[in-house]
């Protein structure tokens, strides 16, 4: 047998197919002295590449697919870098004054950016450097003539292997020609696992030097159920993994065949299954995959890729749109969330030394009013053509949510006054994703009329335990005890004063801790990536509140993650052999 390299599974499914090894290699840059005479030209010759790399950079975005639309905002920030006077001055200067040709005048900035980047330690800034690279690599490929390859090249269908895609790599991927993918680099939470996954193409990242493996057309698999990538397999291994994708094909089709049925336990209780989106497209998404509203639209990609902020009417479209797709379900709008893993340096400064404990969520809004009543009149403007809801993120005091209603009310008071409509009585959540307001939570609950358990912030914060950090990745543990009573504790409290209960982080789409959720207390909605909603719906409608409590109750008396852990997993195997089997062995009835 041959054996199987690891990695993180980003998009879930079976593939096979020849390899197609993408080329990212950087190009070797020589260095030619110029005559006098020749400057004029090789600065026009810069002026040229550039200009071709801004109309690559255009033509990828016309062909991306509308799923890749909110993504293609990236490209606009490359095309801005190539406008950068600095660094288009900074080259000119350096072909004329030490008459160098382009491409190595080029590399010279390109450095000296690299330098300023590399002293200030900043993981903000870090991207923007990686982002200046790539742009200024393209602009080189062009001066020497070297074609870049891109994934609309490929016309027959294989499996990408590469080092990293970049997000316009991405914004081309066709699920006619690209079977499955792995890379050597990326995270659980990379754009790459939202692309593969919205278009169903398996995919794995963080295979440590796998390029180096494979060669182009060499058989591959990808098992993005388990994590694993087979080079060359033998033909035992073929029929093994053949058998593992058409069962896993047949899972899905099941499962979406469900899509619309209720969402309710066994013993009749109904639990709203919510999508989380951060787009219009994704609302559509949703809906296919049986969303019963959105209960958590995050609006940092509206603010960011832009030269200006949006205003309040191109907020207010956006929101109607979203609020027209999913009516008549519910739309929860929270505020703007920049600040710690999405950064946005138009309103914030991204060099705090440590921006997860900074000015972010509602506290970088809240030193905005301006920017924060323009976006609630703009949720508010919506709120009459569908059933929305407000939602404040990163809240840790009281008086950041008086705060924040006091200024709900002064854009309801400016709305009256330009006699626009809207929902008087619109609903207003708080997101409890910090130790503080899960603590104080009964002194939060008079201020509003529904929470939304954030997890993700949660759980990074009770165990101080940075969410995108892979190096402490190991302790990032959703079923660590702390976690589940501090669960507990807000339901004992929001359920006490019949304050409605959403978990809208990772945990709550999680099918693995779905019968463990329901047993902690009263939820009246999961929110979750659409993808999630259907497995998530067949768990709920085949158990009863009353074997969630028991199996809680008895999590709950457990001292580490590693005993939660394998004591969920195993009654959940248990239960349901075939949502959680990893090699997807069962033999599907095919009726
Ligand atoms: C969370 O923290 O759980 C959450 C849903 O918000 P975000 O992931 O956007 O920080
Ligand atoms: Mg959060």
């Amino acid at each position: 047998m041959k054996s199987a390299r690891k990695g993180i599974a980003v998009s879930g499914g079976v593939a096979f197919g020849n390899a197609y090894l993408l080329d990212r290699s950087k190009v070797c840059v020589i260095k030619r002295t110029l005559h006098s005479d020749e400057i004029d030209d090789e600065i026009m010759r810069l002026r040229e590449a550039i200009q071709k790399s801004k109309e690559e950079l255009q033509s990828i975005k016309s062909r991306a697919s509308s799923i890749a639309d909110k993504y293609s905002i990236i490209l606009d920030t490359y095309t801005l870098l190539l406008e950068d006077e600095i660094l288009v001055n900074e080259t000119i200067d350096t072909i004329k004054q030490q008459k160098v040709n382009a491409e190595w005048a080029l590399t010279h900035t390109l450095e000296k950016f690299t330098r300023l980047f590399n002293k200030i330690n900043d993981d903000y800034l870090k991207g923007k450097k990686d982002d200046l690279e790539l742009v200024v690599h393209g602009v080189i490929k062009n001066l020497i003539g070297h074609h870049q390859e891109s994934l609309q090249d490929i016309d027959e269908p294989v499996v990408i292997i590469t080092h990293e895609l970049s997000p316009s790599d991405t914004l081309l991927m066709s699920k006619n020609y690209i079977l499955g993918l792995a890379t050597e680099v990326g995270g659980r939470t990379s754009h790459l696992g939202i692309f593969a996954s919205a278009l169903g193409i398996p995919a794995l990242v963080g295979v440590t030097d796998l390029t180096q493996h494979v060669n182009s057309g060499d058989m591959i698999i990808i098992d993005a159920i388990e994590g694993e990538i087979i080079i060359k397999p033998n033909e035992e291994q073929v029929l093994h993994y053949r058998k593992k994708q058409q069962n896993y094909l047949l899972y899905e089709k099941a499962l979406l065949k469900d899509v619309n049925l209720s969402s309710e336990t066994l013993d009749g209780r109904a639990i709203h299954i919510m999508a989380n989106i951060e787009s219009v497209q994704e609302a559509k998404t949703a809906r296919k995959y049986g969303g019963e509203g959105v209960g958590l639209y995050r609006t940092e990609l509206l603010y960011m890729g832009r030269e200006s902020l949006p205003n309040e009417n191109d907020l207010y479209l956006n929101f109607k749109k979203v609020a027209r797709e999913m009516d008549p379900y519910p739309v929860v709008i929270r505020t703007l969330d920049i600040g710690a893993d999405k950064q946005l340096n138009k309103i914030n400064d991204a060099s705090e030394d440590n921006p997860a404990l900074g000015l972010r969520g509602i506290r970088l809004s809240l030193v905005n009013p301006d920017m924060l009543i323009s976006q609630m009149k703009a949720i508010l403007r919506a709120s009459f053509y569908g059933k929305i809801k407000i939602l404040y993120p990163m809240i840790s005091t009281l008086e950041e949510l008086t705060e924040a209603n006091k200024l709900l009310k002064k854009a309801k008071k400016e709305l009256k006054r330009a006699q626009i409509p809207f929902d008087n009585d619109i609903e207003v959540g708080a997101m409890i994703e910090t130790p503080a307001a899960a603590l104080a939570l009964e002194h939060l609950l008079g201020e509003v009329d529904f929470i939304s358990i954030g997890t993700n912030d949660l759980i990074q914060y009770v165990l101080a335990v940075d969410r995108t950090n892979e190096n402490v990745a190991y302790l990032y543990q959703p079923f660590h005890p702390a976690i589940l009573k501090l669960l507990k504790d807000i339901f004992v409290l929001a359920n006490a004063r019949g304050k409605p209960v959403s978990i809208c982080g990772e945990m709550g789409g999680d099918p693995m801790a779905t019968l463990l959720l329901l047993g902690l207390g009263e939820i009246q909605e999961l929110s979750m990536e659409p993808h999630s909603i259907p497995k998530v719906k067949k768990i709920l409608r085949k158990v009863t509140i009353a074997e969630a409590k028991i199996l809680a109750d008895k999590a709950l008396t457990m001292a580490t993650a590693k005993e939660i852990n394998q004591f969920i997993s195993e009654e959940m195997r248990n239960r349901f052999p075939t949502d959680f089997d990893r090699n997807m062995v069962f033999e599907e009835k095919s009726s």
